[in-house]
C-alpha cells in the first residue's frame, strides 16, 4: 500500500488556555479489561460482579493489579500553564514530554499565567499579558546579543533568562492510565502547588471520561490528601 504523506494542520491547536485531549491511543478501559482477563484466559463471564467492565476494573483497583491499566494511553495538548507548572510536572518519569522550546519560538508575544490566589486582583483572569518590564529587557536583550553577532537562536537562549517563571509554555503529554493516575495523586493534592492542583483536577475529570473504569476510585470534586 503506498504510504500517504499529510500536511500539518495547525487549525484548531494554535490558541488556547486549557488542555484538550490530542489522541487517545487505543480504548482505554476494554484494553486493560482484555489484558488482564488474558492473565487467566478468563473470557466467560459467570460473576456479576466482574462481567461488565466497570466491575472488572473495580476488582483490578482493589488488588491493585495496576499494570494491566499500563496498555491503554492518552495524549493531552496542554496550553495555557506555566514553565512553573511543567518544571514540576516533567519530574514524573512515567510520561512522554514535548515542549515548546524558548529557544526557537519568540517570547515577545507571550503571555503570563495568573496563579489561582493572584486571580481576584486581575479581575479573575487567568492570563494575561508579560510584565512590560520582562518584555522590554527581553528584547532588548536579543536586539543587542543579536547586534554583536549573535544567531537568533543563541540571542533568544541568553534573553529568555529574563523571563519569568509564570511565562505560559505548550506541551503535549503521553502517559498510559497507571502512570495519570499516579501523577494525579500526587498532583491533585492539598500538598501540591495552587497550579498544578488545578491542572491536576481538569486532568482527572477529562480521564474520567476517557476511561471511567480506570478511575472509577478517584474522587475528582476534592484534591487528595485532605481527609
Ligand atoms: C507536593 C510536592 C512537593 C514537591 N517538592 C519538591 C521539592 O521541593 N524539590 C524537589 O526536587 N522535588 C519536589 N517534588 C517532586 C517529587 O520529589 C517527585 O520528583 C515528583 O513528585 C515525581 O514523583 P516520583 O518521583 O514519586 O515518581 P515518578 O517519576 O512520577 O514515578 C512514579 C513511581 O515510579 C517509581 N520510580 C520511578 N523512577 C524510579 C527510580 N529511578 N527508582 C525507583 N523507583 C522509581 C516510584 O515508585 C515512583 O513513585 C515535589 C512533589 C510534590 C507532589
Amino acid at each position: 500500500m503506498e504510504a500517504t504523506d499529510h500536511e500539518y494542520d495547525p487549525s484548531g491547536f494554535d490558541e488556547g488556555d486549557g488542555f484538550r485531549n490530542l489522541d487517545i491511543t487505543n480504548d482505554c478501559d476494554s484494553v486493560p479489561v482484555f489484558g488482564g482477563r488474558n492473565c487467566y484466559q478468563s473470557w466467560g463471564k459467570p460473576n456479576p460482579a466482574t462481567a461488565t467492565e466497570m466491575g472488572y476494573l473495580k476488582n483490578i483497583l482493589s488488588h491493585e493489579h495496576y499494570s494491566v491499566l499500563e496498555h491503554s494511553s492518552a495524549t493531552f495538548y496542554v496550553t495555557g500553564v506555566s514553565r512553573n507548572l511543567t518544571h514540576e510536572l516533567i519530574r514524573h518519569r512515567h510520561l512522554s514530554y514535548s515542549e515548546l522550546s524558548q529557544r526557537y519560538v519568540d517570547m515577545e508575544n507571550a503571555r503570563i499565567v495568573i496563579p489561582p490566589a493572584l486571580r481576584q486582583e486581575h479581575g479573575g483572569e487567568v492570563m494575561g499579558p508579560l510584565p512590560w518590564g520582562a518584555v522590554r529587557d527581553y528584547e532588548a536583550t536579543v536586539r543587542r546579543l543579536m547586534a554583536q553577532g549573535l544567531k537568533r537562536k543563541q540571542a533568544r537562549e541568553a534573553a529568555r533568562y529574563i523571563l519569568p517563571g509564570g511565562t505560559e509554555t505548550r506541551i503535549v503529554v503521553t502517559g498510559n492510565m497507571r502512570a495519570w493516575r499516579d501523577s494525579i495523586y500526587k498532583r491533585f493534592n492539598v500538598s501540591a502547588d495552587a497550579e498544578i492542583r488545578e491542572f491536576g483536577g481538569s486532568l482527572l475529570t477529562q480521564l474520567k471520561e476517557i476511561a471511567p473504569g480506570c478511575f472509577q476510585d478517584m474522587d475528582n470534586t476534592e484534591p487528595f490528601g485532605g481527609k
